[in-house]
C-alpha cells in the first residue's frame, strides 16, 4: 500500500547535505518535469528515473566510497529540490479521492484487481457469465467463480493490439453482479488514471461555466462512482 505523501513526510529522514553532495558529485542530476521525476546519471550515462510517486528504496553504489541506502526513492527527490517539491507535492495528495475510492471498493467487497497474461479462475471452477461488454475476447463474458479460500473472482480478457491481450481479474468478498463489476471497472480506470497523471485534473475547469471544482462533488445524475468518473472525463461539474 502507497503512503500519502503526508505520512511519508512524517517518517521521512531529513538527508545529511554532505550526502547529498556526494550524490551530486558522483551522479549526473537533472530535474526532468514538475510532476513526473529527476533523473540520475551514472559515469556510462545510464539513466535511472526517480519519479516523485517510487516509494520504493533506492540503492546508490556506483562511484561511492560507501553505497548509499535510501528508504524512499521519492524522499530524496525532496532533499535533492526542496522548492519543487513543494510546488509538485499537492499533486500527489489527494485524501479525498484516497478515501472516496477506499470506501467504494469497502461497499462492493472489492478485494484487488490483477491485469496480465494468466489466469485467476480454471475452466471449471466458473460458474455463471456476465453479459456485460461486447469486445471481450473468449468467452466474450465476464467468467464468475469461487475459489477455494473463499474468494469470488470476476474475471475475462481484452484484445489490446493484434497479437495481444490482457486478462483481468477482480476478486471480491461475495458474489459479484453486473453493477459490481461495472464499479470496479471504474475504479481501476480511476487508480491508473491518477496514478499516471497525477491528482492534479481531480480538481477540474468545468468546460461548460468555468468553474473549478474537485470530481466528487460534481452533480452527477448516475450515482456514485461512474457518475462521478464519467463527468471527470466530460470536465462537467454539472451547473
Ligand atoms: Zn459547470
Amino acid at each position: 500500500m502507497q503512503k500519502t505523501i503526508e505520512e511519508l513526510e512524517k517518517i521521512a529522514v531529513k538527508y545529511d547535505p554532505s550526502m547529498l553532495d556526494q550524490i551530486k558529485s558522483a551522479y549526473e542530476i537533472s530535474f526532468q518535469d514538475a510532476c513526473k521525476c529527476a533523473v540520475i546519471k551514472n559515469k556510462e550515462q545510464k539513466s535511472l528515473y526517480i519519479s516523485f510517486r517510487n516509494q520504493k528504496k533506492l540503492y546508490l553504489s556506483e562511484n561511492l566510497e560507501t553505497p548509499i541506502e535510501i528508504e524512499h526513492a521519492n524522499m530524496l527527490v525532496k532533499d535533492l529540490y526542496p522548492e519543487k517539491w513543494e510546488e509538485v507535492k499537492a499533486n500527489y495528495n489527494d485524501p479525498r479521492t484516497d478515501k472516496y475510492i477506499e470506501q467504494t471498493k469497502k461497499n462492493i467487497g472489492l478485494l484487488d484487481i490483477k491485469h496480465g497474461w494468466d489466469s485467476h479462475l480454471p475452466k471449471d471452477q466458473i460458474e455463471f457469465g456476465l453479459d456485460i461488454w461486447i469486445n471481450l475476447t473468449g468467452s466474450g463474458k465476464v467468467d464468475c467463480g469461487k475459489l477455494e479460500d473463499g474468494r469470488w473472482v470476476a474475471q475475462f480478457a481484452r484484445r489490446t493490439d493484434i497479437d495481444d491481450y490482457d486478462i483481468c481479474a477482480m476478486f471480491f468478498e461475495k458474489e459479484p453482479t453486473k453493477k459490481m463489476v461495472l464499479i470496479a471497472n471504474t475504479v481501476d480506470q480511476a487508480e491508473t488514471y491518477f496514478h499516471i497523471h497525477t491528482y492534479k485534473n481531480a480538481n477540474f475547469t468545468c468546460w461548460e461555466c468555468g468553474i473549478k471544482t474537485h470530481w466528487l462533488d460534481v452533480n452527477n445524475e448516475e450515482p456514485g462512482i461512474i457518475g462521478k468518473w464519467g463527468m471527470l472525463e466530460e470536465k462537467y461539474c454539472g451547473c
